[in-house]
């Protein structure tokens, strides 16, 4: 049962915040490590591999594994997960079939895609039950000071707490996986509605307005357009709790929702496709690691650790919680800075500052000059279905100018590629009733070069300034 995993990850993610000490929750953190390393070594061959001269027996010293990138985990998928798990193939196929989300792989594994910060497509898989277990944990953190009695009570009677979900409906994302693995709280105290991040801004303002959330959940980069909308008047929602997941928050983005929002209660979780809770914001407005479910390395470009307080420029990063594809030391292209261990909230974790998102959020003109924003996410999900595609960047070059680069799969008709890129934005833009407004040009090219100033390619960017409101 997914429920009592459930469960299990939110009560033990409460205890061990509450009761543990530092030293105790180390020293869980380490427990769990070892039988993740047991269990990788002797059920995956990659595990095998990269784990063989590690003695379990002993301390572990995470800097004598060697990481793995998403490239090689999907050039070696198959040796990545444990006898019994779909292999790539089945995953591909399962996603084209099903949009993955909810639908489990042979009834029993969670698929989740990415494009994340790379611009390469990575399909991650779970086990459901541990998936349920992080999605747990996930809430306990999310709700960390706020899961009082009292709050319960208020809205058990008298009202049901309205809770709106903003994410990409359609697609295998993670967080629709988070939305919609939630059994209990869809029960009497509590109305779930998700919304789809596809859908026109126009009637996802119009649906929101409806449904009045008491709790609003989105992309950062998305709430910050509809943070655009409140400012403009044309959303009209009050929420008073606001929670921002699955990418870093910039502080524009910030800014812009706490303007535009000024009731709510805002709480950044960092996320990442391949583990949904790696840290959560507390009440002194801190991110602490969840360290009893992930363990993150910040390291600069070499891969050397970076001492606290200076940015890093990629993160190790390796779940505690999922079996089915074990991750040790897994390479994500965010920066983030460790903090002193002084946070006043008396969290046992460590507290970190996470870079915002190098993607940009692009301002597109109607034909009476209205602006209407769109966020990075939307247009991930537009050419994550574009087929054969490998890396894709967006660039908006002059006002309501898009260009395209397209690096395809190789063995495949690029030019088909590109025309399936071009297709799929075209079709974006129709939804939004701006293809008459919007030019779209494709380029192909063999590959995507990346900024001087970080490890980071800029995915989607705008060369174009910010129209005055947007703030
Ligand atoms: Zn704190």
């Amino acid at each position: 049962m997914t429920f009592f995993s459930f469960m299990r990850g939110l009560t033990g993610a409460l205890y061990r915040e509450r009761r543990f000490t530092a030293e105790q929750l180390r020293a869980h953190r380490d427990e769990r490590l070892r039988t993740l390393i047991e269990h990788a070594k002797t059920r995956t061959r990659l595990g095998a591999e990269k784990l063989a001269h590690i003695d379990t027996s002993l301390p572990i010293n995470l800097a004598q594994i060697r990481p793995t990138s998403k490239a090689e985990l999907l050039e070696r998928f198959e040796d990545s997960i444990v006898d019994g798990v779909p292999t790539l193939e089945e995953v591909k196929r399962h996603v084209a079939e099903h949009g993955g989300g909810t639908h489990l792989c042979r009834g029993r594994f969670t698929v989740a895609t990415t494009s994340g910060t790379t611009g390469r497509v990575g399909y991650f898989i779970s086990d459901r039950k541990d998936f349920a277990e992080q999605n747990g944990a996930l809430l306990a953190r999310i709700l960390r000071h706020r899961l009082a009695p009292r709050d319960v009570l208020r809205f058990s009677f008298g009202r049901r707490y309205r809770m709106a979900m903003t994410i990409a409906t359609g697609g295998a994302f993670i967080t629709r996986l988070v939305a919609d693995v939630r059994p209990f709280l869809t029960g009497a105290f509590v109305d779930t509605q998700t919304f789809d991040i596809m859908a026109p801004t126009e009637a996802l303002v119009h649906q929101l307005n409806l449904f009045r959330p008491h709790y609003l959940h989105g992309y950062p980069t998305m709430v910050e357009a509809l943070a655009h909308e409140r400012l403009l008047g044309r959303l009209a929602i009050d929420p008073e709790f606001i929670s921002l997941g699955s990418e870093p928050v910039s502080r524009r983005a910030l800014s812009a929702i706490a303007r535009a929002f000024p009731r709510a209660q805002i709480a950044e979780t960092y996320g990442a496709t391949e583990c949904v809770a790696i840290a959560n914001q507390c009440s002194a407005g801190r991110m602490h690691v969840n360290e009893d479910l992930a363990i993150i390395e910040p390291v600069d470009a070499m891969g050397r650790p970076v001492p606290v307080g200076v940015a890093s420029d990629k993160v190790y990063l390796t779940n505690l919680v999922n079996r089915a594809q074990p991750l040790l030391r897994y390479e994500l292209s965010d920066s983030i800075t460790l903090l002193g261990d002084d946070c006043p909230c008396g969290s046992p974790m460590r507290s970190v500052r996470i870079e915002g998102r190098a993607d940009d959020t692009i301002f597109l003109a109607d034909a009476s000059g209205q602006f209407s924003a769109h966020p990075p996410v939307p247009f991930e999900v537009v050419f994550l279905g574009v087929a054969g595609l490998r890396q894709y960047q967006l660039v908006h070059e002059r006002q309501n100018q898009l260009l395209v680069r397209v690096v395809s799969e190789d063995g495949v008709d690029a030019a088909e590629v590109a025309r399936g890129a071009s297709q799929a934005l075209t079709a974006y833009l129709a939804r939004a009733r701006l293809d008459a407004e919007v030019e779209v040009s494709v380029e192909l090219t063999d590959s995507l070069e990346r900024t001087a100033a970080g490890h980071k390619l800029r995915q989607i960017y705008s060369k174009v300034p910010r129209p005055a409101l947007a703030g």
